[in-house]
């Protein structure tokens, strides 16, 4: 058998560069095939990259990686039709190094984490596809890729291609992701000055602000819009269930153009010009959509395991640190000559115990909850503008005749029994 790994990793994402330099580390001979040019030609994110689960692997990164700015502030816009309701934090704990978050480009990103892992002795083979998996006996014992003569072979192969997650699903692990547990996500760079973009969002030099909207801006879709600030451009993007997306009959680069002109996201981007247009799925179906994580020699990581938190927008530190535990699974596994997914299933006990699966059940409840309580994204964003509106605006009305006012208003909004039935359902969506 020629070319034999100890492991193969399909995708150079956060997950597969992740899992190769744990791999490399513990000095296992692993190979990373992406199908990209380079790793993150293909790749697409908001994005804003979480420090703590890239500082375990590569202590103080941040001195050497190519990151945009250090976020400062996290800021919820909730969108009615033409106002907005803003829930902002911003503190100077979040000035200090090290730093929470940053907002990052993934071509420059993933490229630079790829290499670190080439360099500590992972080979990373790019504009390759992996085609389909090799098994033998029920076992994976490796990848056959379009390349002419382009079969490896190796003890383990980790999926960690991202959402499409084919090779798991050609395995059996999961059917066609349903379309209500999936969000198409449009975005754009738009380039703006590093002055404006200063002026604009109240920053200094190297600080950031992410903001994160709900609201009118979906269209009546359960989805979430959002702008980061890079140097010297912006991340705008919105995300809506592809299900929504279907019966509403709109064009996703419609939705987008609708949230650049709402009246309360105009003004930010004016002047910006458009630099990059991507599209892009992400997994939404939560913990109760987690297919089975492994087989006979193969163990999933990732988007490609749905290991994504909707409610906190995060995907990338999910994807380093399953793609780490898949990989400390892989070295122990060696360590038993031990391929069998009884054995691998202490990839399911790690994760079990970190943050990941925690998070993900916590919030258990939240993607079908919201997915058939729409209210969330159209009345209640309204009823909040109006209820604001009301309480601000000083016209001889008497305070206490404005809060009954509002009261009646969510009232004949959702009906008593209605607003009862939404704030139970909340309760459980956030656990
Ligand atoms: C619009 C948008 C905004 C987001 N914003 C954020 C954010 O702000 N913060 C955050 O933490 N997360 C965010 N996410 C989620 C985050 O991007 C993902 O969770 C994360 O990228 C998952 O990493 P991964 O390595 O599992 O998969 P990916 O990043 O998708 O990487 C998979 C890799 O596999 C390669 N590949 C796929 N199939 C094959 C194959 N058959 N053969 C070879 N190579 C293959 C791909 O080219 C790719 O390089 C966002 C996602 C989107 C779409």
């Amino acid at each position: 058998m020629k070319d034999k790994f100890d492991c193969i990793v399909v995708g150079a994402g956060p997950a597969g560069i992740s899992a190769a330099l744990t791999l490399v580390r513990a000095g296992l001979k692993t190979v990373v095939i992406e199908r990209g040019e380079y790793p993150g030609t293909k790749n697409v994110m908001g994005g804003i990259l979480y420090t703590r689960p890239l500082e375990e692997l590569i202590p103080e990164f941040w001195k050497e990686a190519p990151l945009e700015r250090h976020i400062i502030e996290q800021r919820v816009m909730l969108v009615s039709k033409d106002a907005s309701t803003s829930f902002s934090y911003k503190s100077k704990q979040l000035d200090e190094p090290p730093y929470n978050s940053y907002s990052i480009m993934r071509a420059t990103f993933d490229r630079w984490f790829a290499s670190k892992a080439e360099s500590a002795g992972a080979i990373i083979i790019n504009e390759t596809l992996v085609e389909s998996l090799i098994v033998e006996n029920d076992k994976v014992i490796g990848v056959r890729t379009g390349r002419a003569d382009g079969e490896l072979y190796a003890d383990l192969v980790i999926d960690a291609e991202g959402v499409n997650s084919i090779l798991a699903r050609d395995l059996g692990l999961h059917p066609e992701i349903p379309e209500h547990n999936v969000a198409l996500a449009v975005k754009e760079i738009l380039a703006l000055p590093r002055e404006v973009i200063e002026a604009r969002f109240n920053l200094k030099a190297e600080q950031g602000t992410a903001i994160e909207l709900v609201g009118d801006i979906s269209a009546g879709m359960m989805g979430i819009g959002f702008i980061y600030t890079n140097k010297e451009s912006l991340s705008l993007g919105i995300g809506c269930l592809i299900s929504d997306l279907r019966k509403s009959g709109m064009q996703p680069y419609d939705l987008l153009d609708r949230f650049k002109e709402h009246p309360m996201i105009q003004p930010l981007i004016e002047g910006a010009q458009t630099k990059e247009y991507s599209a892009h799925l992400i997994p939404e179906g939560g913990y109760r959509a987690i297919p089975p994580l492994c087989a006979d020699g193969f163990l999933v990581a990732g988007d490609a395991a749905g290991l994504v938190n909707s409610v906190h927008r995060e995907g990338s530190n999910l994807a380093i640190t399953s793609g780490r535990l898949a990989a400390q699974t892989v070295i122990e596994a060696k360590k038993k000559n031990d391929f069998t997914c009884r054995a691998l299933s202490l990839y399911k006990k790690l994760l079990d115990q970190s943050f990941v699966m925690k998070d993900l059940k916590k919030y258990r409840n939240f993607p079908a909850i919201m997915e058939k309580n729409k209210h969330f994204f159209t009345t209640y964003p309204s009823l909040l503008s109006d209820s604001a509106y009301e309480m601000i605006k000083v016209d001889g009305v008497p305070k206490k005749t404005k809060q009954w006012k509002i009261i009646k208003n969510f009232i004949k909004g959702r009906s008593l029994w209605g607003l009862v039935k939404d704030g139970f359902n909340l309760l459980r969506a956030i656990g």
